[in-house]
């Protein structure tokens, strides 16, 4: 029996396979140690964007690196995230005016919870409770498993998780029960923020709905006072075919959450935008009012860096009709099987595809994800189902070429599982 020294996150060490060493990366290709290349089609758990080693991330990091590794961000700033903020209040959806680095997806929801007490709180109004919806997904640590959806990745932890108002999915013809339910929630003058993954609900099963709906849940927010949080850790740089999910419903978010993509998915960075009304919320010559949050690398100016050159990728290259182009990859990739019996669900947006293969029954769904693993592995691609959805999320330098090996791989893995 193998005993690994490093842990693994969400790794059976006793039953999965052994980690696959890898040495470099280029591209959407990763390559092992045994140099076999192997196609990256969820970008690194849907962190890659443009491609590994981007030159111009490559460049950024190396230039930041031999002037400023570290610098504490309290009392300090530098310009690397002076230059970012702008940079990225200048992208995001109109109205966000204020930006606070940490360092990963969970963290930024974090914060924004935080913030959205601390809103409450410090206006004399407080109000405590969150909404969220249906199979959400915000992260891994306490209050993000919170406002996540609960299952078997979070039964041991329940005793310390907070309640929170769960609002429906809105399946494609019932939209309205999930926006009855949160105007009902919102009614009572209670609920401090409602939080929401914008369009498609990713670890929850690639889940999507319409920017109709997403832009009728502002407004009820609206309507109610409720603080609308926007975590876009997944959906944001162009995943859903707009740099942002809520540009597609016109929406600024009062606090929109920023991680994976943003240094091009190459170094751990987060932010969470703020409007001028949470931040003036802070604002105070009463100390007891300030935004008490921290991590030691908040804004590591080489993070930083890395994301400035993500930000000016999106600005000098054709990243747009790359996302397009791609996008048109996937929808006729994925119409091939669409056809196919063993298939169901298929679905898109952007450059996200994603389709259940029909399965007998719950027990052999526990042990189809490591089979699947392991069959995409031997056809060179890196995918990693959800249950039965397979998903694919590749960077956007992926070819159309690399594109029909992902789907190949896809089409024989009913046969491939049943010898
Ligand atoms: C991945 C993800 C997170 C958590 O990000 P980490 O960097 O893994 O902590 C939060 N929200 C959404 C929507 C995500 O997809």
């Amino acid at each position: 029996m193998a005993r690994n020294i490093v842990w693994h996150p969400f790794t059976q060490h006793a039953t999965d396979p052994q980690p696959l060493p890898i040495t470099r990366g280029k591209g959407a290709w990763l390559e092992t140690e045994d140099n076999r290349r192997v196609l990256d089609a969820i970008s690194s758990w849907w962190v890659v964007t443009h491609g590994h080693r981007h030159p111009a991330i490559v460049a950024a990091i190396h230039d930041q690196i031999d002037k400023l590794d570290q610098v504490i961000f309290a009392g300090f700033t530098h310009e690397p995230a002076e230059r970012l903020a702008e940079m990225l209040i200048d992208i995001a959806p109109p109205g966000l005016a204020h930006v606070f680095y940490s360092d990963s997806g969970s963290t930024a929801v974090e914060v924004a919870l935080k913030m959205a007490l601390g809103y409450w709180r410090n206006i004399g109004q407080p109000r405590t409770r969150i909404a969220a919806l249906e199979h959400g997904y915000h992260g891994d640590t306490i209050g993000t498993m919170s406002a996540g959806a609960r299952g078997v990745f979070n039964a041991a932890y329940e005793p310390l998780l907070f309640d929170v108002v769960r609002i429906p999915f809105p399946h494609p013809g019932r939209e309205q029960e999930t926006l009855d339910a949160l105007n009902a929630a919102g009614r009572d003058g209670t609920l401090a923020a409602f939080i929401v993954e914008p369009l498609i609900l990713g670890a929850g099963g690639m889940l999507i709905y319409g920017a109709g709906t997403l832009a009728e849940m502002k407004r009820i927010c609206e309507r109610h006072g409720v603080l609308f949080i926007a975590d876009e850790v997944m959906t944001g740089w162009g995943r859903t075919g707009t740099p942002f999910a809520c540009e597609q419903a016109r929406i600024t978010p009062d606090i929109l959450c920023l991680a994976k993509g943003l240094t091009g998915g190459s170094l751990p960075l987060a932010a969470t935008l703020a409007t001028s009304r949470i931040f003036e919320a802070h604002f105070s010559k009463d100390r007891t009012r300030t935004f008490f949050h921290s991590s030691s690398f908040t804004a590591n100016p080489v993070c930083c860096a890395a994301a400035r050159a993500n930000l000016g990728i999106w600005a000098s290259e054709p990243v747009h009709d790359r996302i397009a182009r791609l996008a048109e990859l996937q929808k006729g990739a994925l119409a091939s099987l669409a056809s196919d019996a063993r298939f169901e669900n298929p679905r898109q947006i952007g450059t996200i595809a994603a389709i259940d293969l029909k399965v007998p029954d719950g027990g052999y769904l526990a042990s189809i994800g490591p089979a699947l693993r392991t069959h995409f592995l031997t056809r060179g691609v890196l995918l990693r189902p959800l249950g039965n959805t397979i998903y694919v999320m590749p960077p956007y330098c992926t070819t159309a070429g690399d594109l029909a090996l992902v789907y190949e791989a896809i089409s024989s893995a009913p046969d491939a599982l049943a010898e």
